[in-house]
């Protein structure tokens, strides 16, 4: 039996964008239809992110002049892991496998045709990995290789450079869809499902059209988010640092009891001041991270929708 696919596409104010991957897009599904790999009725479905461009009214006519073509869009921008989200719990019921992808071109959708070998030989998830970057900027390539080693660090088990190109089955996927959280970090979230994976590699092209959506502080923000989204490792380290800073005072006290008793005490004011800016620092810095915690289970308790679709290019079933 053939799979059928489903490729998801998140857009985010892709105007640009669209007309020239669009066409690519399809051309590859036809090509793999031809070619007995997939199903007839696989679909490329493009999740419209909220935009504000033309972005959605491009899709509706995608959708209206090739069946292969499909799209939803979200009620409003949610960002790029809840547009990824939105794609696959919608296609979950309707196909045997789904592909995520980023519509500006950027990764080589010729890494479609392994993945579906991978599937074929009994993988359920394959990742896409980007081989080099030689194509980034050093800063782009710097900024994202540490992103990779601080989640591995910080005990975020993620695979080395995989964004969210990836192939997973419909099987996972209605195991994934119990994972109910609101804040997502899809590639650290996917590979706690389980099953059998692998991955393959692909090379990274330049953006065909416009800009990036992740510049540093968004890169940043996502770092912290699936730090502290999957991992407790940052409060295990402020215990052990207040243990260790404990030991410290401990001998601190006692160096400062025989100093008094021994008579050498003089005004410490530096001394004094140095400790309590110390102290009061690493309190702030913990507090902080604990926060971070406080405000993430803020979100989960109340059980927010994680998308909420507002158009669909067909009849939902
Ligand atoms: N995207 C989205 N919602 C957002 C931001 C981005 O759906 O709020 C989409 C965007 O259209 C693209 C993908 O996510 O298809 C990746 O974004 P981008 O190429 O800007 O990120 P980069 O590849 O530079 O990390
Ligand atoms: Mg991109």
């Amino acid at each position: 039996m053939k799979p059928v696919l489903y490729i998801i596409i998140p857009c985010y104010n892709e105007e640009k964008v669209l007309p020239v991957t669009a066409p690519v897009f399809l051309k590859k599904m036809k090509n793999l239809i031809d070619t007995n790999r997939i199903a007839n009725n696989s679909r490329i479905m493009f999740v419209n992110d909220g935009s504000s461009d033309r972005t959605w009214d491009y899709i509706l006519k995608l959708a209206h002049d090739e069946e292969h073509f499909i799209g939803i869009s979200q009620s409003r921008n949610r960002g790029h892991q809840n547009a990824v989200l939105a794609g696959l719990m919608e296609s979950k019921d309707m196909c045997d496998i789904t592909v995520s992808i980023d519509c500006d071109g950027q990764d080589d959708i010729n890494a479609i045709d392994e993945m579906i070998s991978e599937y074929e030989n009994g993988a359920e998830i394959v990742y896409g990995v980007r081989d080099n970057r030689d194509t980034d900027s050093f800063f782009k390539r710097f900024t994202a290789q540490s992103f990779y080693k601080l989640l591995n660090k910080m005990g975020v088990e993620s695979v080395y450079n995989h964004a969210d190109y990836r192939l997973i089955s419909s099987k996972v996927l209605q195991e994934f869809s119990k994972f109910k959280e609101v804040n997502l970090f899809l590639r650290g979230m996917v590979p706690l499902v389980g099953f059998k994976s692998t991955a393959v590699y692909y090379k990274r092209n330049v953006r065909v059209a416009g800009e990036s959506h992740y510049p540093l502080k968004k890169m940043i923000a996502l770092a912290i988010d699936g730090i502290t989204s999957l991992s407790i490792k940052p409060i295990r380290m402020i215990t052990g640092m207040g243990i260790i800073v404990a030991c410290i005072s401990f001998l601190g006290i006692l160096w400062a009891v025989i100093e008094s008793v021994i008579g050498n005490t003089v005004s410490g004011w530096s001394s004094t001041v140095c400790v309590v800016c110390f102290i009061g620092g690493i309190q702030l810095i913990s507090l902080g991270v604990i926060g971070e915690y406080v405000g993430k289970i803020y979100l989960e308790v109340k059980h927010r929708p994680r998308y909420i679709i507002s158009e669909r290019t067909y009849e939902e079933e």
